[in-house]
């Protein structure tokens, strides 16, 4: 991911390295560079018009500091820029004073948010944490059982209606028909079995749906999660932000997490998601095995796409 931003943005730089003074110029025409590159890469169109701006203004009336040289000065400042457009501090989960902690996954299907349940789980289980899966995802009907498998391999328990159930009560005493009295159930069962943090995964959808949407927003009403993530494939390009929009006005998420970091595609829609719904990201899930896991940093993000 970001291969080619990388790529183009090193060779802008590079060529700029030859000037010992940078004149308005030549600044423009590096702003131009960063301006094509950004959009080729997809990042949206908002997004590339307000850092490019921001970069110009900083270029121009930056001082020449002793120790970088001009063409130094712009990476230094493309590198602040493009930390702030990634949500500037990372932060960690916010979990509740008084457990069980809820955090509840929405997103569009097949953005990872199953697979992401069991990296959070095994994640927050390795902290010393006591998590508990619970299912609410019942649109699905592999779901349940895809959590199931994924909670065995992270080690966690799952908390889900019994499969093709529908309608009757569940193992769990709970219809299996009703995402929404599953997730409460879920929650209350975290209670009283002493599980210091609840994850619900939630119904996926293959484009933003009204109706899905209300269900999330059920769920959540439900439950008054400490933390709502929005999952969100980092591939799919100029749709993210659209897509990311519908969910912050949907489900009023806190927090995002990235997928697929470790596909080739362009990834830059995914760099305008925390700066459009001014929500920080705050995972990122390099690949389908558990493990392939990590807490996002902008800093280092920002390194890596300059590196
Ligand atoms: P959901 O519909 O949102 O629950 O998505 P799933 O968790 O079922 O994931 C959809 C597909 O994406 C599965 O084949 C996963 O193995 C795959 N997947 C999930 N996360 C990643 C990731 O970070 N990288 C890659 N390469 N594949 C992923």
């Amino acid at each position: 991911m970001f291969a080619t931003l990388s790529d183009r943005l090193t060779t802008t730089f590079k060529n700029l390295r030859t000037k010992g003074r940078l004149s308005e110029a030549d600044i423009d025409a590096t702003v131009r560079e960063i301006r094509r590159a950004l959009l080729d890469a997809d990042v949206a169109v908002s997004v590339v018009r307000e850092f490019t701006g921001t970069v110009r203004e900083r270029a121009l009336s930056s001082e020449v500091s002793g120790a970088l040289n001009p063409a130094q000065q712009v990476v230094k400042i493309v590198n602040e820029e493009l930390v702030a457009i990634l949500g500037g501090e990372s932060r960690g989960l916010n979990l509740a004073k008084n457990p069980p902690s809820v955090i509840m996954l929405a997103g569009l299907q097949g953005a990872g948010k199953t697979t992401l349940a069991g990296k959070l789980a095994l994640h927050l289980r390795e902290q010393g944490h006591t998590p508990l899966l619970v299912a609410a995802d019942l649109q699905r009907p592999n779901a349940v059982t895809q959590l199931k498998v994924v909670g065995e391999r992270a080690g966690v328990p799952v908390y889900a209606p019994s499969p093709g159930n529908q309608g009757a009560e569940g193992e769990s005493g709970v219809s299996a028909g009703d995402p929404v009295a599953v997730a409460r159930a879920g929650v209350e069962t975290a209670r009283s079995r002493q599980h210091d943090i609840v994850i619900i995964d939630t119904a996926g959808r293959l484009g933003v749906d009204a109706e899905l949407m209300q269900q999330a927003a059920d769920i959540r009403d439900a439950t008054s999660p400490d933390e709502i993530l929005f999952v969100i494939d980092a591939m799919i390009g100029q749709d993210a932000v659209a897509t990311a929009q519908a969910f912050a006005e949907g489900v009023n998420f806190t927090g995002v997490v990235l997928t697929k970091l470790d596909g080739d595609a362009r990834g830059g829609a995914a760099l305008s998601v925390a700066r459009v719904t001014g929500r920080p990201i705050l995972f990122a899930s390099t690949g389908e095995k558990l493990t392939d896991f990590e807490a996002f940093h902008p800093d280092r993000m920002a390194s890596r796409i300059l590196d």
